[in-house]
């Protein structure tokens, strides 16, 4: 039989604002507005409820990659579950082009199962100058026969491919992905303030990960950063884990795009929801420190070890972001750009049941998904 609960007493987060001690029912997978009579109650006074975190860059977590087996992935997909992320895109590495053309196979397989909710390719198109954690061998321009590839490899289930605009082929990619409803992410890019400008007119409106793997703000090279930051056509992501942005870089960018135009991802590999030791980021390998993972050849920052409920703790106690930016940025902004505003990313009757219980200094009890309990609340 469906589950029937009336959740009650919580300061629910809702798109008009907070309501103190609100009342969220759910029938089943939904939302509804008012449940059976027969629902269970539960009294979650002291509590926040907000709605379940949607990532749209992540790379792993609990041990196993998206780059992996769909034993690997659906073992990733769990972990970030258990941290309040309900929905999840899952993003490879650059890879051997083969080999991308089999993950997305198989990614796209598991979002038709409802796992994932598509796949976002991170390189191979990127820019030498700005790898980051990703293989120069195996780098290549943007050439639009070979985005086309990997996106069809995808079957419709590519929602997101981050690319170096500037490379040759670089702005052609981006009107081809705009062409097919698949959001051109601008990233792990050398471009300058012009070129970022004319990808952006061209149909870009993502910045993978701002500020990291591009060039700095000059001022007399204003670079992407400014061009992204500046454009209200484009979404930026920020890795909030106090590692891959100062406090006040973060605040720079919440200030000038404003919350509507922040998402909040993760960039986790696998040793998020773990911790310290040695993995592998696709082939390179990668060694995690004080939850710090860096590439052990050369040291670069190799992804991160957050999960979204540590992003949303630090927002509100430590960025000093409202409640309610933070899940503009966790949940409200990522659902949109994933097209999915009208079953996911709010409180709202008719939506999933997508939510994550917090206690009052916002750290994670409860996490339910399509109306199923992920982590119980265990309430005094
Ligand atoms: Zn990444």
């Amino acid at each position: 039989m469906a589950p029937s609960l009336v959740l009650t007493g919580a300061r629910v987060v809702l798109p008009s604002g907070v309501v103190d001690d609100g009342r969220v029912s759910v029938e089943g997978t939904k939302i509804v507005a008012a449940a059976a009579e027969s629902a269970e109650t539960i009294d979650l006074t002291g509590h926040w409820l907000v709605p379940g975190f949607v990532d749209i860059h992540n790379h792993g977590g609990g041990g196993a990659s998206f780059s992996g087996s769909a034993e690997d992935v659906l073992k990733a997909v769990r972990t970030h579950r258990a941290h309040g992320t309900t929905t999840l895109v899952a993003s490879t590495v650059t890879d051997e082009m083969d080999l991308l053309v089999r993950q997305a196979g198989l990614l796209s397989e598991l979002t038709e199962q409802g796992e994932i909710a598509g796949v976002h390719f991170e390189g191979p198109f990127i820019s030498p100058c700005r790898k980051g954690a990703h293989s120069e061998k195996l780098l290549r321009h943007p050439d639009p026969a070979e985005v086309r590839k990997l996106i069809d490899a995808a079957r419709g289930k590519a929602k997101m491919v981050t690319l170096a605009a500037e490379l040759p082929g670089g702005v052609d990619s981006v009107r081809l992905l705009a062409e097919h409803g698949v959001i051109a992410a601008i990233g792990h890019t050398d471009a300058t303030y012009e070129q970022t400008v004319e990808a952006i007119d061209a149909g870009a409106t993502v910045a993978t990960h701002l500020f990291n793997a591009m060039p700095p703000l000059g001022h007399r090279s204003p670079g992407p950063i400014t061009a992204l930051l500046e454009d209200e056509r484009v979404t930026v992501e920020l890795i909030n884990d106090g590692t891959h942005l100062h406090p006040a870089a973060l605040e720079l960018a919440f200030h000038h795009a404003g919350a509507d135009r922040v998402a909040f991802i993760t960039d986790a590999m696998d040793a998020a929801g773990i911790g310290d030791g040695r993995y592998m980021l696709g082939p390179l390998e990668v060694e995690v420190s004080e939850g710090v993972a860096r590439l052990v050849q050369g040291g670069s920052i190799a992804g991160s070890t957050l999960t979204q409920d540590r992003a949303f703790k630090r927002a509100v106690t430590i960025d000093r972001l409202s409640v309610q930016d933070a899940v503009t940025a966790l949940s409200v902004n990522p659902a949109r750009l994933l097209g999915l505003s009208d079953r996911i990313g709010s409180l709202e009757p008719g939506k999933d049941a997508d939510l994550v219980v917090l206690d009052a200094h916002f750290d994670l009890k409860g996490v339910m998904r399509h109306g199923v309990w992920v982590i119980t609340p265990q309430l005094a």
